[in-house]
């Protein structure tokens, strides 16, 4: 996790959970998995324990420790709502960003089923919170269509889509109810090709539909050679936000206290790793 990020959409990321397991054809070639594995047995590395599910309490509060208004992307380097994830460690994460308004946070997921059901129910609340914006993969019609149908069934004021390794020509994406589209071809060894009419056709789309679009990058295996222009151009739109200043610096600490007695609480359950058996990528 880092208060800065290279990744063109968002300012920071933040993992208080690390590690994941592969669901759909996006997964193929995760990025993620790839940096984690590379520190599997360093120990007193951060992936000392490779890409294998780990909460990472410890991490509950950093945001509420960064005073600039950041965007930031929850879980990079894994999936809020993996089955091993449990519903009150992600209700923590969720009062932490409802805690610090004054970032704004991205929560991207494949698990779009348990995302849903959590905010039509116990975490229906989260669903209003003005700055968290959630989010839902998108690699091909078959995986990422179910998905879009889970996300705008959901009160959510903020959904967007990240189209991202785009696999197919998705043909017409049902776009309604959807505030933001990230694209993006997929990058690093073995990448699948985009193809310049599937782009085009997604921008097309948020162009009539009036959703704000955003191109993240054409990826093969060199992604800076590829750049980032569609039709000689960026796109780097965003939905409207407010951005909001940070609370004087004895409200944030007051925050920070509260919310160490819930990292306390989780640090001191203790037994955060999670491992699964690998699934392999369909
Ligand atoms: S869901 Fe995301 S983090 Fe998890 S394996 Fe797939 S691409 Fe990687």
């Amino acid at each position: 996790m880092s208060d800065q990020s290279k990744i063109e959409w968002t300012d920071a990321t933040w993992n208080p959970v690390r590690g994941c397991t592969k669901v759909s054809p996006g997964c193929k070639h995760c990025y993620a998995e790839v940096f984690a594995e590379r520190f599997r047995g360093v120990a007193g590395h951060a992936y000392e324990q490779g890409f294998d599910l780990r909460l990472v309490p410890e991490k509950l509060t950093q945001p509420l420790t960064w005073r600039e208004p950041r965007m930031i992307f929850v879980n990079s380097m894994s999936d809020l709502f993996q089955d091993g994830v449990p519903d009150k460690y992600i209700a923590a994460v969720v009062e932490v960003m409802a805690a610090a308004d004054w970032h704004t946070f991205q929560v991207l997921t494949k698990r779009s089923k348990r995302m849903c059901e959590l905010l039509r129910s116990r975490l229906r609340h989260a669903a209003s919170l003005q700055n968290v914006w959630w989010g839902v993969s998108v690699e091909d019609r078959k995986h990422g269509f179910p998905r879009i149908k889970d996300l705008t069934s959901t009160p959510a004021e903020v959904r967007f889509l990240s189209i991202e390794p785009l696999l197919e020509d998705l043909g017409v994406v049902p776009l309604a109810g959807i505030d933001w589209v990230i694209l993006g071809g997929e990058s690093g060894a073995g990448a699948r090709a985009m193809e310049e009419s599937w782009a085009l056709s997604i921008r097309d789309q948020c162009r009539i539909a009036r959703v704000p679009f955003f191109f993240k990058q054409w990826g093969g295996m060199n992604k800076a050679k590829q750049g980032r222009l569609l039709c000689g151009r960026t796109y780097d739109e965003f939905p409207c936000f407010n951005s909001q200043t940070a609370p004087p610096d004895n409200e944030r600490r007051r925050l920070l206290n509260t919310f160490l007695g819930v990292q306390m609480q989780w640090n001191q359950n203790g037994g955060h790793s999670l491992s699964k058996p690998r699934t392999n990528c369909r």
